[in-house]
């Protein structure tokens, strides 16, 4: 099968031009000169260049961040930084089109998956992160003191930003991973300098270029596109208060020993998933079976909560797993601007390579595709959508974090046996689960060691729901309430009357 790729003019204008880093509330080139190419994946080809940013950009935006960390930010009333995060979620909204189109260029994902979900859900973290900003509170606290006899004391509470923050994220759901760290970094009166992956560094800068155009001073976000030695310099900065990392376990650990090594900075990430999705006997068949193929096939299965082990009731197993490949099978694959676009290329020509090895790697260690397994001839870098049977959990298909577009089903027999298997890994992110028994569903979702289980449904996430792992998945929370804590400091004040 061979893709239609669109034809040029449908490039926006931000995905044509070079970009230059954003520092101090101004573009600028990276200090020495230096650019790297960012491609379309749907065509192979170079969309632009942008800043090649290293240590010495790095510097110069976490000082920009420190200088704005005591400027205007921290004057601002909370009310009026809460106006300023609500006006950068509106101009989110009101430039839909355009940054659905630059992240589905950027990404490969398709335009109006990018325009129904990714985009309205940055404009609504932004929305939800700015009610925050008025809301944030300590507590007065009587204390006991024993060792005082008759000793009078007022003591309080304060919270405060932790300052200034790095941010690192993937190229999975560009903007909108740039949201949910960058709107609880402003909301809590944090700077910030956010690290957009390599491979699509296009709406980070817009992000940036809005975030102005909202109000927000300038040095408190800066955006500094990078690859290969930027996200270290980041993690190993001396002046960095916190960095939060959205990405591989791999690099997650690499981040938590540069923090251990150099000032103790305080840690949050957001790692990989081999999330369970677990079909019970009684679930409903059709809606099951819905829902497992968009858990795992939607965003090109990349995506860290991607429903990868599809556990199927014994007597339901071929029904479903009939199902699953029908859908797999009805995907439209194609290039992300075409509107009948329903899954897009992998993000890039490595992605491409370990997700196609992982087509090797599944059938040479037992397992047996019943739909896609290859690749698909490009331009681009697109593979079928695939389902696997025959695998069990020692395989690497069922224990790797694919990333990509691939599913592997299992059938069980016994709850309890089901649920040791469905926590038998390394991560703890995400899962499903299907029945008409909610009884049965409440149980079942007790005893997974997931940070999200979805009932019924797959792939829910809302500015106000906590978002993170258990085990290997990563430490602390996005979204929601939760979230606030990771940009804190609490400080204890107390008063001898
Ligand atoms: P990755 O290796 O996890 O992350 C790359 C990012 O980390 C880049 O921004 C890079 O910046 C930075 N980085 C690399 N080394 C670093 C270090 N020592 N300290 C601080 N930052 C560092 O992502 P990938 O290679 O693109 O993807 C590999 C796999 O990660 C995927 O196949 C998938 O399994 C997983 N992944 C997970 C998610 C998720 O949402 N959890 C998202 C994307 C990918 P510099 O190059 O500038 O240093
Ligand atoms: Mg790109």
């Amino acid at each position: 099968m061979a893709i239609a790729v669109p034809t040029s003019e449908q490039t926006s204008r931000y995905t044509s031009q070079p970009r230059q880093l954003l520092i101090d509330g101004e573009m600028v080139d990276a200090a020495d000169g230096g650019t790297f190419e960012t491609i379309d994946p749907g065509t192979g080809q170079v969309l632009t260049t942008a800043a090649h940013g290293k240590a010495e950009d790095v510097d110069r935006a976490v000082k920009a961040a420190r200088r704005a960390l005591d400027g205007p930010w921290k004057t601002m009333t909370p009310s009026e930084r809460g106006r300023v995060i609500h006006k950068l979620g509106d101009l989110i909204a009101e430039n839909l089109d355009e940054l659905a189109e630059i992240d589905s260029l950027d990404n490969g994902k398709a335009k109006t998956v990018a325009a129904a979900a990714d985009v309205p859900l940055a404009a609504d973290l932004f929305w939800y992160m700015a009610g925050w900003a008025t809301k944030l509170k300590g507590s007065t606290v009587r204390p006991s003191l024993p060792y005082i006899p008759g000793g009078e004391f007022h003591a309080y509470t304060v919270k405060e930003p932790v300052g200034v923050v790095a941010q690192i994220i993937p190229w999975n759901f560009p903007l909108l991973m740039a949201a949910w760290k960058v709107g609880p970094a402003l909301a809590t009166g944090c700077t910030i300098v956010l690290k957009p992956a390599e491979q699509t560094p296009l709406s980070a800068i817009r992000l940036g270029e809005l975030a102005l155009e909202a109000g927000i001073p300038p040095g408190v976000l800066n955006v500094i596109t990078g690859y290969g030695d930027a996200g270290a310099a980041l993690a190993e900065h001396p002046d960095v208060d916190k960095v939060a990392f959205t990405g591989s376990t791999e690099v997650g650990k690499l981040i938590a020993q540069a923090a251990g090594r150099t000032n103790l900075k305080r840690v949050s990430l957001e790692l990989g998933g081999k999330s369970p999705n677990i079909v019970l006997d009684d679930a409903d068949v059709a809606a099951a079976i819905a829902g497992s193929a968009q858990g795992i096939f939607f965003n090109q299965g990349e995506v860290c909560t991607a429903a990868s082990r599809l556990y199927i009731h014994q007597n339901l197993f071929d029904e479903v797993v009939e199902g699953v490949s029908r859908a797999a099978e009805a995907i439209k694959v194609g290039h992300g601007l075409d509107p009948d676009t329903e899954m897009g290329p992998l993000v890039s020509s490595e992605q491409f390579d370990r997700v196609t090895n992982y087509l090797k790697v599944g059938p040479e260690q037992g397992a047996r595709a019943t739909t896609g397994g290859a690749a698909i001839d490009g331009p681009g870098y697109f593979v079928q959508p695939t389902v696997f049977v025959d695998a069990t959990n020692d395989q690497r298909i069922i224990q790797e974090e694919i990333f990509g577009p691939v599913v592997a089903a299992m059938p069980f027999a016994d709850v309890d046996d089901l649920a040791a298997k469905a926590n038998d890994s390394v991560y703890g992110l995400a899962a499903g689960i299907w029945t008409k028994d909610l009884s049965k569903a409440h149980k079942l979702a007790a005893r997974i060691k997931a940070g999200t289980v979805h009932i019924n449904t797959y792939h829910i996430y809302d500015a106000a729901l906590p978002f993170g792992g258990y085990k290997q998945s990563g430490w602390g929370r996005e979204m929601g309430e939760e979230v606030l804590s990771a940009y804190q400091e609490t400080k204890s004040v107390v008063v001898q009357l």
